[in-house]
C-alpha cells in the first residue's frame, strides 16, 4: 500500500494535533482559540477531554466539526460531596463573598485548592470544590489546523515540543 495522497491524512494515535476551538457552555464562550492562540496535544493520550478526542479521531487538516460533549466525558458530574460549609470568620475582609467568586485555598501541608462560592449564609460559606465545568455540556466547534507525527522524544516526553525548543 502506498500513502501519496497527503490530502487524505487524517487524526489518528500519537499525531501531535492543533486545533482551534471555541468552547460555549450554557450560550456563552468559556474558552476559545481565539483568546490565547491555537492548541496543540499529543492524540490518543488522554491530554484533551475525552469526548472531544473522540470526535477528532480520523478528522483531517482543514475540516472542522461540532462536537458536543456530556458531562460524563467532559469535565465530570458534580461531586455533592465536594460542596463545604466553612464559617465566616474564616475568610479574611479583603475577599467579597458573593456566589460565583473563584478562591484559592491552601491546607497546612500548602496543597492548593482552587473553589467557587456557592452560597453565602448568616454565619458560613459554601464551598464548591468541583471544576467549574463539571456537570456541564460542552459545545466546541472545532478545527484542525496542523497533523504531523509526533517525534519520539516527544512521546517520551509526553507532550508536545515546538520548534527550537531544546529543553530535556
Ligand atoms: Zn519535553
Amino acid at each position: 500500500m502506498s500513502d501519496k495522497s497527503e490530502a487524505k491524512r487524517t487524526v489518528r494515535d500519537n499525531d501531535v494535533v492543533t486545533i482551534e476551538y471555541t468552547l460555549k457552555v450554557d450560550g456563552e464562550v468559556v474558552d476559545s482559540s481565539e483568546q490565547h492562540g491555537p492548541l496543540s496535544y499529543i492524540h490518543g493520550q488522554g491530554h484533551i477531554i475525552p469526548g472531544l478526542e473522540k470526535e477528532l479521531q480520523g478528522m483531517a487538516v482543514g475540516e472542522s466539526k461540532e462536537v458536543t460533549v456530556s458531562p460524563e466525558e467532559g469535565y465530570g458530574v458534580e461531586d455533592p460531596n465536594a460542596f463545604i460549609a466553612l464559617p465566616k470568620s474564616e475568610f479574611p475582609p479583603t475577599i467579597t463573598l458573593e456566589p460565583g467568586v473563584q478562591l484559592q485555598l491552601s491546607d497546612q501541608s500548602g496543597q492548593v485548592y482552587n473553589a467557587t462560592i456557592h452560597e453565602v449564609k448568616d454565619d458560613s460559606v459554601v464551598l464548591n470544590f468541583n471544576h467549574p465545568l463539571a456537570g456541564k455540556t460542552l459545545h466546541f466547534t472545532v478545527k484542525v489546523v496542523g497533523l504531523r507525527e509526533a517525534t519520539p522524544e516527544e512521546l517520551a516526553h509526553g507532550h508536545v515540543h515546538s520548534e527550537g525548543d531544546h529543553h530535556h
